[in-house]
Formats: structure tokens, sequence, C-alpha cells
């Protein structure tokens, strides 16, 4: 098949019936955590896992797909993405008990993980703070405050691009500072947790100065992706003794360049926190993604030093599609 089809608005899918939604041209700027982004030529919402599996199963090969959780890591950029983003619903976002686990719906966010947890007397408080949902906090191995989904990840479901179903277990999913190894074109629906017990007030403590810490140093108000960059020396999840080392954190570097408060437009480096780039009212894609630009190449001048971003930037450029 030749590519003609990517934002072809006269392509059609053409596939089976399907229980879910498929929206063509959608704004995924109304998803996005910081508010830009161009369309998804098709966003699939399917209904449960078989539908999602069926899905895939008769897409053909060549159409690109993209899954999304609640885009709070991710710069979508101003052309949008195309082929198909797939994003899961609230029918995704079961919480099941075991005697030693817990076993979440990919879709579930976060927060909910961990007030949930709480009250049946788990202690998942780190998640309390992080805005995405499950499956994005596995793909990311996401962490704070000294834990990583890593450290209680057990198994997960995943639907293959082509439609089959696995399960993956720890020593597939190779877990690094923000990242992990799923699968390309992969959908996890769902994930098993190893669950510690504490008492719930314990818990609630805990994660109500996790929340104030976030609002004491971080502009939680503001539309952000989080940490823009990974700190230089970033703690290995695989808890390796050899890169423990959190000392060089990326928000000195921006600051000692002298780009506190720099600005791209819209787009803006935190006054309070240097290393979270905030979209002020009317940022386009391109302008944060020029201004984490400057930020690098700053930092690779003056300190020698190559900053790698933590989020993630996806689709086309406006300009490649003209
Ligand atoms: C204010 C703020 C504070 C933050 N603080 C932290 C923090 O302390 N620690 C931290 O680690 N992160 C932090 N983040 C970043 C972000 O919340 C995490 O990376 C989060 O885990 C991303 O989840 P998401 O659902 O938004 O994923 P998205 O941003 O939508 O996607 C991120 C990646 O995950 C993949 N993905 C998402 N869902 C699935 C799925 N079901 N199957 C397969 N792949 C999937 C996507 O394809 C993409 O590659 C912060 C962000 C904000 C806005």
């Amino acid at each position: 098949m030749s590519k003609d089809y990517l934002f072809d608005e006269k392509f059609e899918l053409n596939l089976p019936k399907l229980k879910g939604t498929v929206s063509q041209g959608f704004d995924l700027s109304r998803l996005s955590w910081l508010k830009v982004g161009g369309p998804a030529q098709f966003l699939f919402q399917p209904e449960d896992e078989n539908d999602l599996a069926s899905f895939l199963g008769n897409l053909p090969e060549e159409i690109p797909t993209f899954v999304i959780g609640a885009c709070s890591n991710l710069i979508i950029r101003d052309g949008g993405i195309p082929g198909v983003v797939i994003r899961l619903g609230s029918s995704f976002s079961n919480v099941k008990f075991g005697e030693k686990t817990i076993t979440i719906g990919a879709a579930c966010l976060d927060s909910k993980v961990a007030q949930i947890s709480a009250k049946n007397g788990i202690d998942l408080s780190f998640l309390r703070t992080i805005p995405g949902k499950i499956g994005g906090a596995v793909a990311m191995n996401a962490g704070c405050h000294g834990s990583y989904i890593s450290d209680y990840f057990v198994n997960l479901k995943v639907v293959m691009r082509d439609g089959s179903r696995a399960f993956l277990n720890l020593k597939d999913l190779h877990f690094k500072y923000r990242s992990s190894a799923i699968p390309a074109g992969a959908v996890i629906t769902e994930i098993t947790l190893r669950s510690y017990k504490d008492f719930q007030k314990n818990i609630e403590r805990k994660m109500s100065e996790f929340l104030a810490y976030r609002e004491k140093h971080q502009p939680v108000k503001e539309l952000s992706c989080g940490s823009t960059f990974r700190n230089p020396l970033g703690r290995s999840s695989t808890g390796s003794k050899t890169d423990n080392d959190h000392s060089l954190k990326a928000w000195k570097l921006i600051d000692m360049v002298g780009l506190r408060g720099a600005r791209i437009g819209g787009a803006r480096i935190s006054d309070k926190h240097p290393n979270f780039m905030i979209n002020t009212g009317d940022a386009t894609a391109k302008n944060l993604e020029d201004l984490g630009s400057l930020v690098i190449k700053k930092v690779r001048e003056k300190m020698g030093i190559e900053l790698v971003w933590e989020i993630k930037r996806v689709g086309c450029h406006a300009q490649d599609l003209y």
C-alpha cells in the first residue's frame, strides 16, 4: 500500500463492524495535557478487549497506530498523528484485589489507583500525584519519591499490533529510568502489581505530604508535562547501585545556563521549577519543542552535557503536511 492514504480525508478504514467508536480528524489538543497538537487521522476508542483485538487484527499492517493514555507525557505536534490513535476508555479501568496483588485496567488514572488502594490498606501512594493513566505509567516506568512502577510490577496483558494477545513479565519489560520495552504497536490493557499492606491512615498521610510537596515546588496549576528532561544521572529502576545518583538535576543545569523563565511564543520555562515547560495559553507544539531544543543547545554549549527529553514528541510538524 502506498503512503498516500496518510491524512487523506477520503481514505476510509472499511473494517468489520466495531462496538467502539472511530472518529476521523479528531482534535487531539482536546485530550492533551499541554492543550496542543493537531488531529488524529482516526481516533479509535474500543469498547472492550475483544473489540480492540478484532480492530487490530483487521487493520492493514501498513497503517501506523499510536496509543495514548492521558497525554501527560506527550507533545503532540501541530500537524497531528497520521494513521490510527488508540485510546482506552472507562471500560478499561476496573480494579481487582488479589491475595498479594492488585490488577488494574490500563485506563485507570494513577491517582485513582493510589486512592482505591489506600482504602484497601495497600500502599501505592507514590502514584497519587502522577497525572497519567496506569498503562502510560508502565510504558514510562513512572515514579517519584523513590518508588517506580517497576518496583511493584508483576505482569501485564497486551493486545499486539496483529490482534493477538499476550502476557508480559518483568524480564520482558527491561525497565529502565523512565522507559520500558513494550513491543512496538502493542496496547497494554491490564496490569498486575504487587501489593504491600499498611494502615490506611499512614498511606493517606503520605499522599497528603506528596501533594503538599508538589504544590510547594512545582507549577501544578499550569499546563505542563511534568519534567521535560531526564535528570542526567537518574536512578536505575532495576536497583543497580552503579547509577543510583540523582544529584545532577536537569533543573539545576537549565537554571545555571540562565533559561529560567525563558520564552518562545506561548511556551515558557517555569520560574518555579525550570525543568517544567509551560503552555501559558497560546503555545503551539512547535513553540514548546523549539524551547526544549534551545535548552538542549545551551546546556550542551555551556555545560558540555547532553540533556535527553523525558517528554515524548509524536506526530508530524505542521510544515511537513504542505
Ligand atoms: C504535572 C505533571 C507531573 C508529573 N510528574 C511525574 C512524576 O513525578 N513522575 C513521572 O514518572 N512522570 C511524571 N509526569 C509525566 C507523566 O504523568 C507520566 O509519564 C505518565 O506515566 C504518563 O502517562 P499517560 O497515561 O499520560 O501516558 P501518555 O503521555 O499518554 O503516553 C506516554 C507513553 O506511554 C504510552 N502508552 C500510554 N498508554 C499505553 C497503553 N495502554 N499501552 C501501551 N503504551 C501506552 C504512549 O504510547 C506513550 O509512548 C508528570 C506529568 C505532569 C503533567
